[in-house]
């Protein structure tokens, strides 16, 4: 058997070869702290299950569901986006369902990129903008997030002859995995600087609910005219603690969302009625489990900012999402602190390389495990002195 080229030219998903060594602590009977995923652990909300529940009796739901998403599904999304952000998305030709984010980013680089293309995308970043764009044959650019400005990147600094060249440019706010915040000014750059270069503006905005300290995410269409240039990924997995389920929609510009429906009708037979109609509720529903896991993200983040402080890490609140993006200690890399953490401390966080070339020097932290799970982690990093800066000695 002959494997093809274009497999031989990816790593292996970077959290899947993590998980092997998590499991391999618990098979040595180490009572692993997972500090290393990015996946809600409160439920689905109920009025969302309650509506799955339902949904799931009806025969008529068991069938093929339509490709690109039920009407009422679009319809659902695009008012919620209205709702949300103030933006007109027309769901018939601005709108197309996703089996999740992370389906939606590989199938719309597919559409746009062919071998020899260039995309631009942030470093550090969500593994997918580069590993997809590798099968497809392109060459990811890296821009370099910058932590003095919220990791958000140079624009500037791109080469023109790299922005000329390039078919697409991948924006992450809030950001994983460094919890960057790009504010509107940065968002009508970013916008500016695609429609200089005629590149396709990819958002994508999987964390756009979770926000704390006021602070609220923008779409990018709520920069005027971006729909000439840009197409906005959402997801339900984060904001709605829906990871398993598989569900989202990218929406804007008519050409690239025609397009990606284009490869998706290919490849896929799109979501589960039942699953739509669930999402319908989501959309439709209360927010009040949103801002109830924003306070516990935020509580969490608290605790996690005085207890790495009092372990001499440089440390600022984060604006949003579940993460923290730390820089590790003197004299260590990013993997072997993160090989300290789980032999030492049965600590499992993902080290900052895994996310590209500049997350070295890093780990991300991830607040997915209660209060007494963290506190316990940090406890256990006092207790085998894993610490920042050695504490100064008191006088
Ligand atoms: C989790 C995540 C996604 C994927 O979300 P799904 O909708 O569950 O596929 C996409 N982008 C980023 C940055 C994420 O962290």
């Amino acid at each position: 058997m002959e494997l093809s080229n274009r497999i031989k030219s990816i790593p292996p998903y970077v959290f899947a070869a993590l998980d092997k060594k998590r499991l391999a602590a618990i098979d040595r009977g180490v009572d692993v702290i997972n500090l290393g995923i990015g996946d809600p652990d409160q439920p689905t909300p109920k009025h969302v299950l309650d509506a799955m529940h339902k949904a799931i009796d009806e025969p008529a739901n068991h069938r093929y569901p339509p490709f690109g998403g039920m009407k009422e599904y679009k319809q659902a999304a695009a008012e919620w986006c209205h709702k949300r952000f103030g933006i007109d998305i027309d769901p018939d030709s601005e709108l197309t369902s996703l089996i999740g984010t992370k389906e939606g980013l590989h199938h719309t680089i597919l559409a746009m990129v062919d071998p020899g293309d260039t995309t631009i995308i942030p470093d550090p970043a969500y593994p997918v903008y580069r590993t997809s764009t590798i099968l497809a044959g392109g060459t990811p650019h890296f821009m370099p997030l910058r932590p003095d400005f919220d990791f958000t990147p140079d624009l500037e600094a791109i080469p023109d002859a790299v922005a000329d060249k390039a078919k697409l440019l991948f924006i992450n706010y809030p950001n994983n995995p460094t919890a960057g915040f790009a504010d509107m000014a940065f968002l009508e750059k970013a916008v500016a600087f695609c429609k200089k270069h005629d590149i396709l503006l990819c958002s994508d905005l999987a964390y756009s609910e979770m926000t704390f300290d006021g602070n609220v995410a923008h779409s990018i269409f709520e920069v005027p005219g971006a729909k000439e240039i840009a197409i906005e990924f959402h997801s339900l997995s984060k904001g709605y603690n829906m990871t398993g389920w598989r569900v989202g929609y990218a929406c804007g510009n008519k050409e690239a969302v025609k397009a990606l429906a284009q490869i998706k009708a290919n490849v896929d037979t799109d979501i589960f009625r039942a699953i739509q109609i669930a999402a319908i509720a989501a959309f439709k529903g209360p927010r009040d489990h949103i801002d109830a896991c924003n306070k516990l993200y935020k509580e969490r983040r608290d605790l996690a900012v005085a207890a790495l402080t009092s372990l001499g890490w440089p440390v600022k609140p984060t604006k949003a999402t579940f993460y923290m993006w730390l820089p590790v200690p003197k004299g260590m890399t990013s993997t072997t602190f993160s090989e300290l953490m789980l032999e030492e401390a049965g600590i499992m966080v993902p080290p900052g390389t895994a996310y590209g070339p500049s997350g070295e020097g890093y780990f991300r932290l991830s607040l997915c495990a209660d209060k007494n799970r963290l506190q316990e982690a940090f406890n256990r990093m006092k207790e085998h002195n894993i610490v920042f800066e050695p504490a100064k000695a008191t006088v």
